[in-house]
C-alpha cells in the first residue's frame, strides 16, 4: 500500500491529546500504526534492512511520545543483535546484519514486571519465509505483525493511564522473528530487566483478522491461573478458544522455555499468510482494539493476583500453517546453518520423544529421504500417515543414530 507522508503528519498532529484516550482516538492511532508500518515505504520490514530501521525509528518515537522509559541498551530504547542472514540453507556462511527489538518500559515501583511483546519485522521481498513463489515483491505484513505492533503501542498508551499498578510494564517489539525468533532469543539472553521478578509475558502475533469474534489463545497451559482468569473477562465477549503449549511459532515460546507463563494472542491464519497480498486494506482495526481491549481486561483481572505459577505444558506442534498427517513433535532450529535439520526442542510424549530423539539432535534422514534442510524434512514427513512407522537417522555430536519412529 501507498503512504501518504502529509495526510500521516496532518493526522498525528490532530491527534496529539493529553485527555485520556477515546475509542475513536485508541482506532485512528491503530489504523495509522497498521498502515505506516505496512507501506510500502518499509519495504517489508526485513531484518536488519533498511526498512526494518525505519520501522524501528517508527517506534521509538512513538514509545517517546507515549511516555516510556528507554530500557534497551546504553539507555536506548533500541537493543541491538548480530546475526549472519542467509537465505539458503545450505549456505555455510552468509551475511552479517544487525537487527534491534525496541523495548521501552513503565516504572511503577513494583516488585513484580509484566513483559508485553509483539514482533516488528516481517519477510520483506519474500527471500526467506514467502509461501508467493512469483518473484521479488515487497511483503507488506499488515496482519504480521503490524497488527500487533499496533495492540502494543495501544496497550502502553492505555497502561500508562490506567490504576492497575501491582507491576511494572515492559514493552517489547521484536525483530528477527521471521528468521527465527532471533530477537526474543537474544532478549531473553540478554535480558534489561531482572528476569525473576517477571510475572508473566504476552505475545501479540497477528490481531488484524477477527473474524466471527474468535480470539485464540496459545500458552493457555503455561501457568494454572490463565484459564480461570479468561472466564472472568466479561468485556469484549470474545469467542476463545485456548490451546495449552507453551511451544510455538512466535516469541512467546522463547519466554515459556526461560520456565515464564507466556501467552500468544492471535486472531487465526488465513490464505494471505506470508503473501504480498497481507495488506492493510484487509485488517480488521476495530477487531485489533477490541482484542486490546480483552488483554487490557486480562491485565486488570491480574493486577491484584499474586506473581503467576508456572507450569510446563504438554506440548503440540503449532498447526497454523502445517498440512501435514503426521508430525515428529519437534521445534525445528530455523536458524541452524549446517547441513541437515536441527532440533531446537523436543515435545512431551510425541513421536520423536517417545523414539529417544533429543534437542541438539541434527536429522539427517527420514525414511529413504536424505534431510539436507527443513524443506526436505518437511518433504520426508509428507510420505507418511497416521500408524506408520519408519527410521529417522540422527547426528548427535560425532556418533550417528537410528531411531525408529511411530507416528
Ligand atoms: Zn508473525
Amino acid at each position: 500500500m501507498r503512504f501518504n507522508l502529509i495526510f500521516f503528519l496532518f493526522i498525528t498532529a490532530y491527534n496529539s491529546s493529553l485527555y485520556a484516550q477515546t475509542k475513536a482516538d485508541a482506532l485512528q492511532d491503530i489504523r495509522i500504526d497498521v498502515i505506516y508500518l505496512a507501506s510500502d515505504y518499509l519495504e517489508g520490514r526485513e531484518t536488519g534492512t533498511k526498512g526494518e530501521a525505519l520501522a524501528a525509528q517508527y517506534i521509538n518515537k512513538r514509545f517517546k511520545e507515549i511516555g516510556l522509559l528507554p530500557k534497551g541498551d546504553k539507555g536506548n530504547y533500541d537493543q541491538p543483535f548480530d546475526f549472519v542472514y542467509s537465505n539458503n540453507p545450505h549456505a555455510t556462511g552468509g551475511e552479517e546484519r544487525t537487527g534491534r527489538n525496541i523495548v521501552g518500559y513503565l516504572d511503577n515501583g513494583a516488585a513484580t514486571t509484566v513483559i508485553i511483546g509483539a514482533h516488528y519485522d516481517h519477510v520483506g521481498r519474500g527471500a526467506f519465509g514467502s509461501t508467493y513463489l512469483d518473484g521479488p515483491v515487497i511483503h507488506n505484513g499488515a496482519d504480521d505483525n503490524a497488527s500487533g505492533v499496533a495492540a502494543l503501542l495501544y496497550l502502553a498508551k492505555a497502561l500508562n493511564s490506567s490504576d492497575w499498578t501491582n507491576n511494572n510494564y515492559l514493552f517489547i517489539a521484536f525483530s528477527g522473528e521471521e528468521l527465527g525468533l532471533y530477537g526474543s532469543k537474544h532478549f531473553v539472553k540478554h535480558p534489561t530487566i531482572d528476569m525473576s521478578t517477571v510475572n508473566y509475558m504476552l505475545n501479540m502475533d497477528m490481531l488484524g483478522r477477527l473474524k466471527e469474534n474468535t480470539l485464540v489463545i496459545n500458552g493457555a497451559g503455561t501457568s494454572p491461573t490463565w484459564k480461570s482468569s479468561f472466564t472472568q473477562i466479561e468485556k469484549p465477549a470474545l469467542d476463545i478458544q485456548t490451546h495449552d503449549s507453551g511451544i510455538g511459532a512466535s516469541d512467546h515460546t522463547s519466554f515459556y522455555l526461560a520456565d515464564l507463563p507466556a501467552l500468544h494472542f492471535f486472531t487465526g491464519s488465513h490464505e494471505d499468510y506470508h503473501k504480498p497480498s497481507d495488506d492493510s486494506p484487509l485488517i480488521n482495526f476495530e477487531g485489533i482494539y477490541e482484542v486490546s481491549q480483552y488483554i487490557l481486561g486480562l491485565i486488570a483481572q491480574l493486577d491484584g493476583a499474586e506473581k503467576l505459577t508456572f507450569s510446563k505444558t504438554k506440548d503440540e506442534e503449532n498447526r497454523k500453517a502445517s498440512a501435514f498427517r503426521v508430525t515428529l513433535g519437534v521445534m525445528p532450529d530455523y536458524a541452524s546453518k549446517g547441513e541437515g535439520m536441527r532440533i531446537d526442542a523436543v515435545l512431551d510424549d510425541r513421536p520423536a520423544q517417545k523414539a529417544g530423539i533429543e534437542a541438539g539432535d541434527i536429522i539427517v534422514k527420514i525414511g529413504d529421504k536424505d534431510v539436507k534442510d527443513i524443506y526436505d524434512y518437511m518433504e520426508g514427513l509428507g510420505a507418511f500417515q497416521p500408524g506408520d512407522s519408519t527410521t529417522v537417522v540422527v547426528k548427535r555430536g560425532k556418533k550417528t543414530l537410528k531411531k525408529k519412529v511411530s507416528f
